[in-house]
């Protein structure tokens, strides 16, 4: 049999792996000159910067992927776990680093309040429960049929999984010191939408960032798509570079073939991991698409973000690996992404710094650095307003570090929504695809079947089950099951 994919990040690269597996004939098309999306990584004056993903979370579901393969992570790349996990940087510079070391993490709680760490094994307990559930009976779901949701093992769970409980005020219940409160908040952020807004269910994220730890590959996330792409090509999957594709052509309810814009490739069944919206509205004809304009403009996006890749000629000590400056207020910031729109007054930012555990990534004795300020998607995007923002945070980090580091910048690329919707067809510049609100989980996310056409599907972060690497490979695998049991039909 053979099959067509759109798309060569996580959730295409899994896809196509999956169904060459089972001996198909599998062809990927890429409209980009390299392999891996939204997680693509570049070199330049010396330094290799990851483009999208530092966050190496869930590692069981990487080491699940490659498994299924006979394979391991170790055959492609080194993962190593980062101590401290990561830090956050409060105002007034106070600073929480999370230890690798679970012990350390609850004597850090017991020393912030009181009585914390049975708090907090009692609240990891609860969320090591959601996440086993979660990965073993929910996230492998293609979400077409309520009866996956409907079965007894779920709905007798369904208090324990506090699916309609508030993340913010299942936090509250157990902690009251705003540091502790931050620091559990901040890996549900992942998830795309605010604390508040996000079901309790997803203390999960908690889980793994928290307790399962922090990890790194050595050499980025690229090694990672390296692997990946290594295993499809081992399977005989051939990759089509440079092939953006303008028309899907259907006949009869099927797609019979695809365009790019100097050839057309005979196809008998298609699977979509390019960004939901560009093939549903800019591909398909109207009446062949799944969801009305109206239907996208009301979905909650997961944030977009404006990034720069930067290189400095000294090291900078003050930072870990992963830091996290929310100096300033974080309600206000969140309601400036989901609520009013606008660039944030006094953003809080990411920064990455890969070259303290990664010599690879930058010339010795200088600094990688990834910043990312997470904004509302389909916002107006010049490079006055790039530069603005580089030089508020660029200031802050210098009176963090206590360290001169502009004057030390040898390289600077930024990156924000122009970039993402010309290089991955982004709807509104989207950076993580859908928001896990409760709204638009499982079943209630963009169907991963076109309901016209029969031989058309859909991977990928804006479908099941949603935003992050991890859930983007088991998209892959989902819809590679689903299309080949429906085949076999
Ligand atoms: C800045 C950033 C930071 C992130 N950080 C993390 C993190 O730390 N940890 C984490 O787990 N996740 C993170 N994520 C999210 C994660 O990277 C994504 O969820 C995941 O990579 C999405 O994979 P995908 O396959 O769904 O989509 P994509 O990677 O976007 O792949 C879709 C592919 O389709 C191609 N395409 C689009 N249109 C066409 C067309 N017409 N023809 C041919 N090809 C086409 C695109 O070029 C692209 O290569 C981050 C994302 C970003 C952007």
């Amino acid at each position: 049999m053979k099959y067509t994919v759109i798309g060569t990040g996580f959730s295409g690269l899994s896809t196509a792996a999956y169904l060459a597996k089972e001996g198909h004939e599998v062809h990927v098309f890429e409209k980009n000159d390299t392999i891996g999306g939204r997680a693509r990584q570049f070199k330049d004056k010396g330094y290799t910067f990851d483009m999208g993903p530092s966050w190496y979370w869930m590692p069981d579901v990487f080491d699940k992927f490659f498994k299924d393969f006979d394979k391991n992570p170790k055959d492609y790349y080194d993962l190593i776990e980062l101590n401290p996990g990561f830090q956050i940087i409060f105002p007034e510079a106070h600073t929480l680093k999370l230890s690798s070391n679970w012990n350390e993490v609850l004597a850090l709680f017991e020393s912030y309040e009181p009585g914390s760490s049975k708090k907090l094994l009692s609240f990891m307990e609860e969320a090591e429960f959601k996440y086993n559930f979660g990965i073993n009976k929910l996230v492998y779901e293609p979400g077409v049929s309520l009866k996956e949701v409907c079965t007894s093992e779920i709905i007798s769970n369904v208090f324990r999984l506090q699916i309609f409980k508030s993340y913010r005020k299942h936090v509250a219940k157990y902690f009251k010191n705003p540091f502790l409160i931050a620091l559990l908040e901040f890996p549900v952020l992942f998830l795309g939408t605010a604390p508040a807004k996000t079901p309790a269910m997803y203390s999960l994220m908690a889980y793994s960032g928290i307790k399962q730890g922090t990890f790194y590959p050595m050499g980025g996330f690229a090694k990672v798509i390296d692997g990946m792409a290594q295993i499809c090509k081992d399977l005989g999957v051939k990759f089509h570079l440079n092939s953006e594709i303008k028309e899907i052509v259907v006949e009869n309810k099927k797609v019979v073939s695809i365009k790019t814009d100097s050839k057309e490739y005979k196809v008998d069944s298609l699977i979509c991991s390019a960004d939901y919206h560009h093939i549903d509205k800019e591909i398909l004809p109207a009446h062949l698409s799944n969801y009305s304009e109206k239907y996208w403009d009301k979905r909650v996006l997961s944030p977009s973000c404006l990034i720069f890749y930067v290189g400095v000629n000294k090291k900078i000590d003050k930072l870990e690996h992963h830091n996290l400056f929310f100096d300033e207020d974080i309600d206000v910031h969140t309601n400036e992404i989901y609520s009013t729109k606008q660039w944030p007054k006094k953003p809080l930012f990411y920064a990455c710094c890969p070259s303290k555990t990664d010599p690879s990534v930058a010339p010795e004795d200088k600094e990688n650095l990834f910043f990312l300020i997470p904004i509302a998607p389909g916002m107006e995007d010049t490079d006055a307003i790039r530069k603005t923002y580089f030089s508020k945070i660029i200031k802050r980090m210098e009176r963090y570090c206590g360290q001169e580091i502009e004057k030390y910048i040898e390289y600077n690329r930024s990156y924000c929504i122009n970039d993402f919707i010309k290089d991955y067809n982004s709807y509104k510049g989207n950076a993580y695809g859908l928001a896990n609100t409760l709204s638009q989980t499982a079943n209630l996310k963009p169907k991963i079947v076109n309901k016209h056409i029969d031989n058309l599907f859909y991977a990928g972060q804006l479908t099941v089950p949603g935003p992050g690497v991890p859930p983007s490979i088991i998209s892959g695998n989902v819809v590679a099951n689903y299309v080949m049991n429906q085949r076999s039909k």
